[in-house]
This record gives structure tokens, C-alpha cells and sequence, in this order.
């Protein structure tokens, strides 16, 4: 694993490009830009990207992927995505940019010491149109009878507030069973991902044993709690395949959420330093 300090500056320099209202209607030069950015990050460090077109009523943006074989190629594929789009009036930093960056370090470090099986790493575009990017990977993937064993959602890593009685809960969540500070990652699973939950969240800790880490585990699809339905693991779960959703709750914790001030100096590096090494080293050692 590369030092923290090393992974925390490549975090703020991903940052330091990616944030930014990126918007594809107001602003589709930045999120053009910032596809291209993780393409060429991936690039960069050997891993071949390919970028895939996405359609959406007049409009064509692309999601960016790129694969790694791993030390057992044969091994089941594990898919880990972030959406890079942003809404309108919002730099986005914590909604998606922090995951973007964690998805490039993890990239990164990946590509120095390989994953245990193959991973594709995708950056998503059109999240917040109704995962539209996501849904068209899923569809091709359904189509193309090539679904991956299981697929990670980032979705917002970076947001803490360690306050007593700010972390909040969805209706249907029994917030007694969990934390009331906002220091925690999530990860949320439904009833075919269970394995997955546990073996990510395993994962997880003991890559980075200081980093709290709450799971959640729906009945079903989530549909008794929609809130757990806001990302894109969700065209994954409808395709019938282990899903998770790894989250800093969004808008349960950050006041930031879709508004103006979601910006670069509201986030916690360290806890995304946190993250990041706690998701890189599941790949590294599962
Ligand atoms: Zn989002």
C-alpha cells in the first residue's frame, strides 16, 4: 500500500481538476473534460481505457472504463464505479468528485500491485438523470450475456461531521442500531448481495483499521426504502446481479448536498484517504 500522505496528494490533485459544476446541459465542456481526465489518468498508468458511448434524449456523453486482469484473470470480474456528472449549480465536490478521485488512486495503485482477480473501473456519466450512464452499462453487459460477478457504487466518500446527533437516517433505517456522528463510511447492500457486503466490508477494515465502517442489508431490491435506491448500483440490483452502494450518506449527513456550497474545502482528505486505502486494499488482498 503507498504511504497516506502520498495518497492523500493524489486524492487533492484529482480534486483539484474534477471539481466543478459538471453538468451536461449547463455545462457539458467541464464534464466533457473531466470524462477525458480519467481517461487519461488511466491511461497514463498503462490500463487501456475505452470510452463508451451514452445516449440520452438529443444528447451523447460517455462513460470511461478500463480493466484490469489481475493475478487470476479467470477469477469472477468485480465492477467499481462513480458517476463524474454533477447538477446544475453545484461544484459537486463531495457528489461525485470525491469518489472520482478515490476511483483514480485506487486505479492507480492498482495498476503498481495488481488485484487479486479482474477489476473494471468506470467512470459513469448521467448519474444524476436516473443513472443513465450505469443503466446503459448494465443493459450492454445483459445483452452481451457479460455481466460482472459484482459491482461497488461510489457514491459520495468524502463528507464527515463528527458531531453528536447529525448523522441521519432514511425512514425504515433503526437509526439506534447505528452511529450518530457522521464519521463512518456505509456500505448498503440488498438480499443477493449479502456476500458481497461482508466480504467488502471485511475488506475494508482490515485495510484500514481505523476507518468506521456501518453496513446496511435490504430486503429485496431496497424497495421498502427508496433512499437506498439513489445510485448506481440500482440497474445492477434490477439486473440481478450482487451490488453495493459504499456512501458517506449524502444528504444524511452533508448540508451540502446538490446546493452551491458542496465544494473542495468542505471535504475531510483524511477520512477519504481512509476510504480510498480501505477500497484499494480489498481488491489487493480478497
Ligand atoms: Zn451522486
Amino acid at each position: 500500500m503507498a504511504p497516506l500522505q502520498e495518497i492523500k496528494r493524489n486524492l487533492q490533485r484529482h480534486l483539484e481538476v474534477i471539481v466543478g459544476e459538471r453538468n451536461p446541459f449547463t455545462t457539458p465542456e467541464k464534464m466533457d473534460a473531466v470524462g477525458h481526465y480519467i481517461a487519461d489518468q488511466f491511461d497514463e498508468w498503462g490500463l487501456s481505457p475505452v470510452t463508451l458511448p451514452v445516449l440520452f434524449d438529443e444528447l451523447e456523453s460517455f462513460n470511461v472504463q478500463a480493466k484490469l486482469p489481475g493475478e487470476n484473470p479467470e477469477s469472477p470480474v468485480i465492477l467499481i464505479g462513480a458517476h463524474y456528472d454533477s447538477v446544475p449549480d453545484c461544484p459537486g465536490a463531495d457528489d461525485n468528485a470525491s469518489a472520482v478521485a478515490a476511483l483514480l488512486e485506487i486505479a492507480r495503485q492498482l495498476s503498481v500491485h495488481p488485484p487479486t482477480g479482474p477489476v473494471i473501473l468506470a467512470g459513469f456519466a448521467l448519474e444524476e438523470y436516473g443513472f443513465v450512464g450505469s443503466q446503459f452499462w448494465a443493459d450492454s453487459a445483459v445483452k452481451n450475456d457479460d455481466l460482472p460477478a459484482g459491482m461497488i457504487a461510489l457514491e459520495m466518500l468524502g463528507y464527515t461531521d463528527k458531531r453528536p446527533g447529525v448523522q441521519k437516517y432514511p425512514p425504515g433505517v433503526s437509526a439506534s442500531q447505528y452511529p450518530d456522528t457522521g464519521d463512518f463510511i456505509a456500505v448498503v447492500g440488498n438480499t443477493d448481495s449479502i456476500e458481497l457486503v461482508k466480504s467488502l466490508t471485511t475488506g475494508m477494515k482490515h485495510s484500514a483499521p481505523n476507518l468506521g465502517v456501518e453496513t446496511l442489508v435490504v430486503p429485496g431490491n431496497g424497495e421498502l426504502i427508496q433512499d437506498v435506491r439513489r445510485s448506481d448500483h440500482v440497474p445492477f440490483w434490477t439486473a440481478g446481479i450482487p451490488a453495493v452502494m459504499v456512501t458517506d450518506t449524502a444528504d444524511f449527513r452533508n448540508p451540502n448536498y446538490h446546493k452551491p456550497t458542496d465544494t473542495l474545502d468542505t471535504l475531510d482528505l483524511d477520512f477519504l484517504t481512509e476510504v480510498t486505502m480501505a477500497l484499494t486494499g480489498f481488491f489487493q488482498d480478497s
